[in-house]
């Protein structure tokens, strides 16, 4: 397939794309279809809605952001049946998916919400999510295990407290703010080719690093190949990056952390 890269558009499927996008996270989806464009590969975006029927077959990745606690439960009824089997059996086959805070919670086994309520999710990934009285919010700073030198940055805000099981491995570990729990200082998951991240932000452009590990993965699933992701000017996304870094990190209690 990849020799026909020109005519074959990369499709990313965006799940519940308003529903589920809180503090910019549809600007991930602007992100990886432009830093396609920008290596020649055509992209399709694909939203499907509450609602509507989900077909994976000819999707090469799917994208899921981040709600309230309101938006999740909602959603349940409408992501059982058709949407959870699709997903189920594209991750299972090696589909990239990238999913935010209440996005990501909706890939583990449950979520009990403020309310003591349980919310039975994917179970896709080998974790859960319980509510927390105090909400985790602020900015976070991880080093990502694919590269450990590269710090993510994003901003959280999330009640619940993420537990991952064992043998799931998580994106990162955290450097500043909480992650997963704000306990075990893991942030985030990286299993088969799901990515999930507290992250908002939204995250992927002031994080090229990210943005092209999760597009690795797409190009080698869909083409056979990540030939095609060449080198791209990205010294305005390093500035970006480079400047929430330092924001971030300058209120740090370690000071061999403070940037500026
Ligand atoms: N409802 C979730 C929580 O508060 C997710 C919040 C979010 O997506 N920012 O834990």
């Amino acid at each position: 397939r990849f020799a026909m890269s020109k005519t074959s558009p990369v499709k990313i499927c965006h799940l519940y794309p308003e529903m589920l996008n809180l503090y910019g996270d549809m600007g991930n989806i602007i992100c990886l279809h432009k830093r396609l464009l920008w290596r020649g590969i055509p992209c399709e975006i694909v939203p499907v809605r509450f609602g509507e029927k989900l077909k994976l077959s000819d999707i090469d990745m799917v994208f899921v952001g981040g709600g309230q606690d309101f938006e999740q439960e909602i959603l349940l009824g409408d992501l059982k049946g058709n949407k959870a089997n699709e997903i189920k059996a594209a991750v299972a086959d090696g589909m990239p998916l990238l999913a935010i805070c209440g996005g990501y919670q909706m890939l583990g086994h449950y979520y009990k919400d403020a309310q003591g309520k349980t919310l039975d999710y994917l179970g896709i990934v080998d974790f859960y999510t319980v509510a927390s009285k105090k909400r985790m919010v602020g900015n976070l700073a991880f080093s990502l295990n694919d590269d450990p030198s590269t710090l993510i940055l994003g901003f959280e805000n999330h009640g619940g407290k993420t537990y991952l099981g064992d043998g799931v491995s998580c994106l990162g570990r955290v450097v500043h703010g909480y992650g997963n729990n704000g306990e075990d200082k893991t942030e985030g998951i990286r299993c088969k080719n799901v990515f999930g991240t507290y992250c908002h932000g939204p995250v992927l452009p002031k994080n090229p690093a990210l943005a092209d590990l999760v597009l690795k993965e797409v190009l080698i699933r869909t083409y056979g190949s990540d030939d095609a992701l060449t080198k791209l000017d990205d010294s305005t996304e390093h500035a970006a990056h480079d400047e929430a870094l330092n924001s971030t990190l300058r209120h740090h209690d370690d000071p061999s952390l403070h940037r500026l």
